[in-house]
């Protein structure tokens, strides 16, 4: 397992936004975590890149415990984050905003490599490499968020609505560019409105009502499973 959480729960003041969650991701997976508005999927990946702290439960990160352990430092060990809101750095250039998800690495090598992988990846990003990250579309905003994880050369992947905003025809795009990203030895763990995409793109899924996990299965069995379609696939 590359990433094991069990029995976690988090608070916001009084208000528990997560009640005993336990899930796992293998190396090699796309995991997704779909639910309502509110269910706690943010709240599930602020608490494994340690954004927020935990009440009580453990995070196991390859083999290492890193339940206290500071977000940065998680970010060292090979957990990178693409966070919901995107966070692209308005005033710095495309390059500069993917040179910025690289600041914890010292081989310069391996960042120019990575930058090629990440231009490879969106020729799109490329194209406007020069270009200020604050004209973006909102669509290359995602993928500029999308790639300076990337530039972290993370083991996990996290996605936070990848998705959000997107014109259908991107929002196509951004899922076959994840499926890219895992094929060439990237873990994906992937939080979803967009259910019927990310179930089908993903190895496993976890299904989040009011900070628990009610359903778990292969991304096959979730959209095949009648609850699941009801509540999140739109058919009855
Ligand atoms: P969405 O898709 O709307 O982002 P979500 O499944 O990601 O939903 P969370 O954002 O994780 O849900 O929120 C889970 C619960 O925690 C909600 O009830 C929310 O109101 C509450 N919550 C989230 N952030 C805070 C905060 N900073 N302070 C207080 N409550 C919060």
């Amino acid at each position: 397992m590359l990433l094991e959480i069990q029995d976690l729960t988090l608070l916001y003041g009084r208000i528990q936004a997560l009640h005993g969650i336990s899930l796992y991701v293998d190396e090699g997976e796309v995991v997704a975590l779909i639910g309502a508005n509110g269910a706690g999927k943010t709240t599930t990946m602020r608490a494994i890149s340690g954004l927020r702290p935990v009440a009580s439960g453990k995070i196991i990160f390859a083999g290492q415990d890193v339940t206290k352990m500071r977000a940065d430092l998680r970010v060292i060990r090979g957990i990178g984050q693409a966070p919901e809101g995107r966070g692209v750095f308005p005033g710095m250039s495309v390059q500069e905003n993917l040179e910025m998800g690289a600041y914890t690495r010292r081989d310069g090598a391996g960042i120019r490599q990575d930058l090629a992988m990440v231009f490879d990846l969106f020729p799109r990003l490329k194209e406007r490499q020069r270009q200020a990250g604050g004209t973006l579309s909102g669509g290359e905003q995602q993928m500029l968020a999308v790639g300076r994880a990337m530039m972290t050369r993370p083991k996990l992947l996290l996605l936070d609505e990848p998705s959000m905003g997107l014109a259908p025809m991107l929002i196509q795009q951004i899922f076959e560019i994840i499926t890219r990203i895992n094929e060439q030895g990237t873990t994906v763990l992937l939080v979803e409105q967009n259910a019927q995409q990310a179930l089908s793109r993903a190895h496993r899924g976890y299904v989040l009502e009011t900070g628990a996990i009610v359903k778990e299965g292969s991304g096959q069995e979730l959209l095949h499973d009648p609850a699941v379609k009801e509540a999140y696939l739109g058919v009855a």
